[in-house]
């Protein structure tokens, strides 16, 4: 499914408004929490590296950091949940993955995560800890896992006229759950963009973060056949997406135990996307 993806990626797929999709996602909260790095409270910190805008204001998008810089690798990790899962969560089904977290903090894994705000809400605890864990950045995936163009895995879609709005509104959840400095990356669902998305969410800061290993995991039943998959992909400067949803990526956690070892072993380093970002030329 994610393999679409990035077939999809770039291209100029119109996005359809759909009257259902509206009413589900056409609200937005007040007050919002602004695009994230000017806002950010701390006068000490550095904000985090972004890449320049492109034309028209659009959001830069990142792909992968340069090749040439030495064995990195950037594990990224989505917390999807969609808006009607709630119910799902409520009778035991997990959309989290605490022993997944667990292991990347005993392995000493940098990670970044890139969450929905429906996940922060649902999990406060964990996007907390999350979010305060200098091992780890959380960066933000939409409110509720609605599609930024029209054909994306038949997710519903955000209108054109709600996608900065929907970004706006993920900011606030993660700010509300208490993941201090959200980082000023975003995942497009599904990784489904076009030149419109990239205009919507322009305005917020944003740099667009895609990835160019698919690990596979999701909905993925064979752990060796993931991290296989992974470990073939892997270049230096990768980013690799994976998911943090024990229910639709069961292995995930299985995968990262394999796969740290050996990428380890043959040299490479794991770091969080904005180190990437940091070492790309032109970001700022
Ligand atoms: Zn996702």
């Amino acid at each position: 499914m994610i393999r679409l993806a990035r077939r999809l990626a770039g291209t100029t797929a119109v996005c359809v408004a759909l009257g259902a999709a509206l009413a589900a996602c056409g609200t937005t909260e007040a007050p919002h929490a602004g695009p994230p790095a000017p806002s950010r409270p701390s006068s000490s910190a550095t904000p985090p590296p972004t890449l320049a805008p492109g034309p028209g204001g659009a959001a830069p998008v990142f792909m992968n950091g340069p090749r040439t810089l030495g064995k990195t690798v950037a594990f990224t990790f989505d917390a999807d949940m969609t808006a009607d899962q709630g119910p799902r969560a409520a009778a035991g089904e997990h959309f989290d993955n605490p022993a997944l977290i667990a292991t990347l903090r005993r392995l000493k894994v940098p990670a970044t995560i890139f969450m929905t705000g429906r996940w922060a809400d649902e999990y406060p605890d964990q996007a907390r800890s999350l979010g305060r864990d200098p091992q780890f950045e959380v960066a933000n995936h939409s409110y509720s896992h609605y599609a930024f163009t029209g054909d994306c895995y038949g997710l519903p879609t955000v209108s054109a006229a709600n996608m900065k709005s929907d970004v706006e509104r993920a900011y606030a959840a993660l700010l509300r759950a208490g993941v201090p400095h959200p980082m000023p990356y975003f995942r497009f669902p599904g990784g489904c963009y076009d030149r419109q998305a990239l205009r919507a969410v322009g305005p917020l800061g944003v740099t667009a973060v895609q990835w160019d290993v698919v690990s596979g995991d999701a909905f993925a039943t064979d752990a060796d056949a993931v991290a296989k998959q992974v470990l073939d992909g892997v270049k230096p400067g990768s980013v690799v997406v994976m998911h943090c949803t024990r229910s639709a990526a069961p292995t995930t956690e299985q995968v990262v135990r394999t796969v740290v070892p050996e990428l380890r072993k043959q040299g490479f380093r794991f770091v969080k996307v904005s180190e990437l970002i940091g070492e790309t030329p032109g970001h700022r």
